[in-house]
């Protein structure tokens, strides 16, 4: 039952850590399910399966976009999105802050970082990151930093990955103090959410734990 995992995750999650419902690939029902049991963040990582979900679910509810996203796609996801997390190039940043200028909106973004061993995962290496926040954009508000870690059974690679992206997250905190709002950390999964929270997330992001299997 979606709402037993909910309950399950909700106590052994700390107070101040954001759980993220990745609800991609499953139907509304499902979603409101897990809506009926008190859940209101949701996260999904296609735009247009996004785009879609958004009118069909309660108003209240807080999308964050997690997931590889085009720019001639922006329009299916920011008029709806308060939080993307997966800025994984420069140009989309830039064509964020400029969708979002044209728009008058700021989007609360959290800059990928290239975690995980996988040549296949997206995402910002260090300098790109710097370069990223070196400049302040009207668009943007600058949140953190969402990282995956590399696919492995071995829980050391995986701690390994997380002490990586927190002492990358706590440096930058220092270097560019001028982005005040930069305070989340998003990492964690179904599969290594618990290793995430001794590494500094303040968010984690669960699919299959709540909703089961995906059908791909
Ligand atoms: C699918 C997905 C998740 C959730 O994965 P689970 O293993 O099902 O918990 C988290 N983050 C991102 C970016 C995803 O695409």
């Amino acid at each position: 039952m979606i709402s037993d995992n909910l309950s399950r995750i909700y106590k052994e999650l700390p107070s101040g850590v954001a759980l993220v419902a990745v609800s991609k690939f499953h139907p509304v029902e499902r979603l409101m399910e897990a809506y009926s049991a008190g859940q209101r963040l949701f996260g999904e990582n296609r735009p247009q399966e996004f785009a879609a979900k958004v009118p069909l679910m309660p108003s209240d509810v807080v999308w964050h976009f997690i997931g590889h996203l085009q720019t001639n796609k922006l329009r299916l996801v920011l008029p709806y999105a308060s939080m993307v997390q997966s800025v994984d190039s420069l140009h989309l940043l830039d064509a964020i802050d400029r969708w979002c200028r044209d728009n008058g909106k700021v989007m609360d973004i959290l800059l990928e970082f290239h975690l995980g061993a996988e040549e296949s995962k997206h995402g910002l290496d260090e300098q790109q990151i710097r370069q990223a926040l070196s400049a302040t954009r009207e668009g943007i508000r600058f949140r953190g930093l969402m990282g995956m870690a590399t696919n492995t059974d071995d829980e050391a690679v995986v701690e390994q990955d997380f002490a990586r992206i927190h002492s990358l997250f706590l440096t930058l905190q220092r270097e560019f103090p001028h982005h005040h709002a930069f305070d989340q950390l998003s990492i964690g999964m179904s599969g290594d959410w618990k290793i995430a929270l001794r590494h500094g997330a303040t968010m984690v992001r669960i699919g299959s734990d709540i909703f089961g299997n995906r059908e791909y």
